[in-house]
């Protein structure tokens, strides 16, 4: 017999000896009170109906019975209501309230922020132009895979700044891609495509793993 069942038996055991459960055959009584472990785990004692907790349903869904609720405001959620997050499930309002607090950047402050990666995309090109005119060849590439990451970082603080240092949903990818977008064209024109392409990936990169 297994712990679980000669937990559950047992308890019934006792119950019916407290008057409770009426129906225990006195013979079963005594056979399962001979055989009651002393080390029975408490948690697995689950028989008594009083003590389980009444069944959960979901805060969207009111006919969908459920074990899970959000761990920031408790609700009962069923699992396509959950959302899992690196702190565990959560309900949709509270990551989304979460976000809220997170993406704080305005209207006004994201027009700034995307204006300072439009420059920094144009600052960008015009580096990419002149490596890839005077340093051709692999010196060229080395010197794009060094300068590229410092050159990425300094432009992220530009666009940092240009949002007043808040953020706003997918901002890192934005500011990536129009920085991306707006250099690319003067790595092309500096007739050394390899070089000026490798500054700008790397800086754009650089710039979408900073602004995270
Ligand atoms: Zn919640
Ligand atoms: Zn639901």
């Amino acid at each position: 017999m297994d712990d679980l069942s000669a937990a559950s038996r047992s308890k019934e055991a006792r119950a019916a000896a407290q008057g409770k459960n009426a129906w225990v055959k006195p013979a079963a009584l005594m056979e399962d009170a001979a055989e009651e472990r002393p080390a029975a785990p408490a948690r697995l004692d689950d028989g008594d109906p009083a003590s389980s907790p009444p069944p959960l349903f979901c805060a969207n869904h009111p006919n969908r019975e459920t074990l899970l609720r959000c761990n920031k405001c408790n609700k009962p959620i069923c699992p396509q209501c959950a959302v899992q997050t690196p702190v565990g499930y959560r309900c949709k309002e509270c990551v989304r309230g979460q976000q809220d607090k997170f993406y704080t950047a305005g209207r006004r402050e994201q027009v700034l922020g995307y204006a300072a990666a439009a420059l920094a995309g144009l600052l960008l090109g015009g580096a990419a132009f002149l490596l890839g005119l005077f340093m051709g060849g692999f010196f060229g590439l080395l010197l794009a895979f060094f300068l590229g990451p410092a050159l990425g970082g300094a432009l992220a603080e530009l666009v940092w700044r240009g949002m007043g240092r808040k953020r706003a949903r997918n901002f890192n990818l934005i500011a990536a891609l129009i920085v991306a977008l707006l250099a690319a064209p003067f790595a092309l024109l500096s007739g050394n495509l390899f070089v000026g392409l490798l500054l700008v990936g790397m800086a754009a990169s650089t710039l979408y793993a900073r602004l995270l």
